[in-house]
């Protein structure tokens, strides 16, 4: 098995990020799991990369060519596969990975994490997609989903399949235990929709 981590190219302002992504990645190599990341040296993506290496666990870099010299590429991984297009990176790591997790991170990380999340919901693929939850980091995400489902943008059963784990054995055991959904769009037509004229 081997788990796609997106994580922030920054450390973070608190040291429990930091450790939360030592904690994944140590954990991650004692079950016997593989990472694959974006290949980068710095902040949360070098912490996770280079605890599961140090526990003796394999680790697969994917990073687009242009980014190599700016993020850092991480020079000591069992793997640096070097694509042409950030496109190419997120499919390379999608294909490589059997379970997604995004630890806390900015920008990327979000954008790393919606994609494979929402194309899970479009059975793109059938793979389990999860936070890993810091001192409350996804909270006011989860909150503004909340909201999205109360508002009608998101459906309940959508919703829920973003898992959510406070640890790598926690996150073990819910992406094992997950069990792939319907397409968003395989029962026909949204019977909450209103009916049309
Ligand atoms: P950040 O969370 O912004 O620190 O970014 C963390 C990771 O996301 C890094 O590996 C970035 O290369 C990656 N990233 C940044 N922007 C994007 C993007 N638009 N699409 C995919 N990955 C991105």
């Amino acid at each position: 098995m081997r788990v796609a981590v997106f994580a922030g190219s920054a450390s973070g302002a608190s040291p429990r990020y930091r450790e939360a992504a030592i904690e994944l990645g140590r954990g991650l190599a004692g079950a016997g799991v593989g990472i694959v990341y974006g290949g980068g040296h710095v902040g949360l993506m070098g912490a996770v990369a280079d605890a599961c290496l140090a526990a003796g666990g394999e680790v697969i870099g994917v990073m687009p060519r242009a980014l190599v010299e700016r993020e850092i590429a991480h020079r000591g991984l069992t793997d640096l596969q070097v694509t042409e297009t950030m496109h190419e990176r997120k499919a390379a790591m999608a294909e490589q990975a059997d379970a997604f997790v995004a630890l806390p991170g900015g920008a990327g990380t979000l954008e790393e994490l919606f994609e494979v999340w929402t194309w899970q919901h479009l059975a793109i693929h059938t793979k389990p997609v999860a936070v890993l939850e810091v001192d409350g980091f996804w909270r006011p995400l989860l909150d503004a989903l909340d909201t999205m489902t109360g508002n009608g943008f998101l459906k309940p059963e959508l919703r829920s399949t973003l898992l959510v784990a406070s640890d790598s054995a926690s996150l073990l055991a819910r992406a094992k235990a997950w069990q792939p959904r319907a397409p968003k769009w395989a029962g026909g037509p949204d019977p909450a929709a209103p009916p049309r004229p």
